[in-house]
């Protein structure tokens, strides 16, 4: 339950960086990345950090 290494879905325009952030873990496999992508940060993300 923490800060993780950056993860995004390519469905969504931003990434995620925290495992308690739902959206993140609702991320399907076949959909999921490592990193950023370029993308801004998601703002569950952003209040959990
Ligand atoms: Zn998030």
């Amino acid at each position: 339950m923490a800060k993780v290494a950056a993860f995004h879905s390519i469905k969504q325009n931003v990434y995620h960086d925290d495992n308690r952030c739902t959206e993140g873990n609702n991320i399907e496999k076949e959909n999921l990345r490592q990193g950023t992508g370029g993308k801004p940060k998601c703002s569950r993300c952003a209040k959990l950090n």
